[in-house]
């Protein structure tokens, strides 16, 4: 990083800080985004691995901020693969001639508030530092890689991938044996495109997961253009549902209907594909028997596509369905019909060792020619705790969190002034549609900060009993229901040593965004201005 002085630092290049810096230089800001890697597109620049693709609809999965950009982009699939994301990412930066203001490859390494001069001076893993008097974290809720703590992870001889950190160049599996640690999203979507190509897939299966079939093909044009005829009541109905998804999500009970019918809505849900099968009735996630129909279905579904009975075994989930967040999949319970694909529970026997040419498990070395991680993130709060972040008295953020994030509305803390975070831990976040989220937490910063310029502000800061009962009402989010009953990285139960805390906002996007609004509307309640 040059030595200079900005108003606003922004860390991250992906949706949340391209937009940020669009929103900062109409405001008249003087803004620098930083940026790890070498281009923009965060999430859908490192995780380019074989199969990835977003399990969000195109058509909602984009930004609406600008009615001509929405209007003249053209998703080419129901559900986009990483590549069009990314060239939509690059269409984006290109547009808004965004490039001139980010410094790339570079990655931010401490950042240390002034309480004198109310500024943060940010230093990165080179050496260089900027000034800033704002400093927003857009760095994503699934951006730090969470590799496994296994014996002799470092001695295999081959090629070692994780599925976030994926090379740029192609790899090429033809003919090769593929070892695959993990069953989450990652390797359901990238397993059976693996296997397309590999003389041998062995896949090491702690926990199975519950996945749905995207049913993705070409965009329907006819869809194309009935959306966007009405592109901006489309959005605003979506912003209306829980999740921020546009879709049905009907009230009643599992249990309030005859089961012959909630078959039929099971299969048409299964049938039209993705995560609103969740959305098939409203007590899914806080009645354990109605829960049971649903992840029952799938049960029988994994049951009906594999041949072999003790592999579909195997893969059916005995947790409660959308505790962890659900798969959508093509092709994913078929590909074990393969004879090259093979299954191998570590649940009881865990994995023993990574060695030089394999996996051992059960006593037995797997030899591999390569190995894939795909062991997910350190997820909500692992790219804001891997920056030394000290704030006022030199309060580290790593230490503050050490027991468990909290936040106020996931926008800020106290004792950390001027310092944002988009989408941060206490934000619904990961349960809604990311792009929509991320534009309405950059609207309400920026227009904060216009607020501050307004009034002449020069700090802003998260009052403690304004986070602390927030983070009470997170908390009471999911008190009630299923959600928080099962290990998933929302409570950080996927990384070893980790707090179990839960993290994300499981109120609904309408509630939290009301409560952004009620906030702005009583003169920024729950925080203090210097
Ligand atoms: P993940 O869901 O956390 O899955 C990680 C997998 O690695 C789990 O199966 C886990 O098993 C396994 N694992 C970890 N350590 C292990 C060990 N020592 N031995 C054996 N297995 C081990 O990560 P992910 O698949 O990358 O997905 C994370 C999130 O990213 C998703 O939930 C989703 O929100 C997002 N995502 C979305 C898409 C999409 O469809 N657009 C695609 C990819 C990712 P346990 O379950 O037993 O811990």
């Amino acid at each position: 990083m040059s030595e200079q002085e900005f108003d606003v630092a922004v860390v991250g290049a992906g949706f949340a800080g391209m937009y940020l810096l669009h929103r900062l230089r109409r405001l008249g800001f003087n803004a620098r985004v930083i940026e790890a890697g070498s281009d923009v597109g965060g999430t859908w620049y490192w995780n380019r691995y074989p199969g990835a693709r977003v399990d969000i609809e195109s058509m909602q999965y984009s930004y609406q901020f600008d009615d001509d950009l929405q209007q003249e982009w053209r998703w080419t699939e129901r559900y986009s693969p990483q590549p069009e994301i990314l060239k939509y990412a690059r269409h984006v930066a290109e547009r808004y001639d965004l490039r001139r203001d980010i410094q790339f490859d570079t990655r931010v390494a401490a950042a240390v508030y002034d309480a004198s001069s109310a500024r943060w001076t940010l230093e990165a893993e080179d050496g260089s530092k900027i000034t800033t008097r704002f400093f927003v974290m857009a760095t994503g809720c699934l951006s730090k890689p969470n590799w496994p703590q296994i014996e002799g992870m470092d001695s295999f001889a081959g090629p070692t991938y994780h599925t976030a950190l994926w090379p740029h160049e192609n790899v090429d599996f033809t003919g090769k044996r593929v070892a695959v640690i993990g069953t989450g999203s990652s390797a359901i979507q990238s397993i059976p495109v693996i296997a397309e190509d590999a003389a041998e897939v062995f896949v090491f299966q702690r926990t199975p997961n519950y996945a749905i079939p995207a049913h993705n093909a070409p965009l329907d044009k006819k869809y194309e253009k009935k959306v966007k005829d009405r592109y901006a009541d489309f959005r605003a109905e979506a912003k209306q549902t829980p999740p921020g998804i546009h879709g049905r999500f009907r009230q009643g009970g599992a249990l309030e209907v005859t089961s012959a019918e909630r078959k039929a809505e099971y299969e048409r849900r299964w049938a039209n594909g993705g995560l609103s099968f969740m959305g098939a009735y409203g007590d899914l996630m806080f009645d354990q028997d109605a829960n049971d129909t649903a992840a029952g279905f799938v049960r029988d579904k994994i049951r009906e596509i594999v041949d072999d009975p003790d592999v579909a075994e195997l893969l059916c989930p005995t947790n409660i369905i959308g505790g962890k967040r659900l798969c959508v999949d093509t092709n994913y319970f078929a590909t074990y019909n393969r004879d090259h694909v093979h299954l191998i529970d570590v649940k009881e026997r865990p994995i023993e060792a990574i060695t030089p040419d394999g996996v051992r498990a059960h006593g037995k070395n797997y030899q591999v020619d390569a190995l894939i991680f795909a062991t997910g993130f350190d997820a909500m709060t692992g790219a804001l705790t891997a920056v030394d972040i000290r704030g006022k008295g030199d309060a580290l953020l790593r230490d503050r969190w050490a027991d468990g994030p909290s936040s106020y509305l996931g926008l800020a803390m106290a004792d950390f002034p001027n310092l944002f975070t988009v989408t941060g831990p206490g934000s619904p976040s990961v349960f809604t549609n990311m792009l929509p989220t991320i534009e309405q937490h950059v609207d309400w910063i920026a227009d904060c900060l216009a607020y501050m310029k307004d009034h002449n502000y020069t700090a802003i800061e998260a009052t403690p009993d304004a986070e602390a009962a927030w983070w009470e009402h997170v908390q009471d989010s999911v008190a009630d229901g299923l959600k928080a009953t099962t290990n998933s990285w929302y409570l950080g139960a996927n990384v070893a040593g980790k707090a179990r805390v839960f993290m994300p906002y499981y109120g609904g996007f309408p509630n939290y965004c009301r409560k952004c609004e009620e906030v702005v509307a009583d003169d920024y309640e729950g925080f203090a201005f210097a």
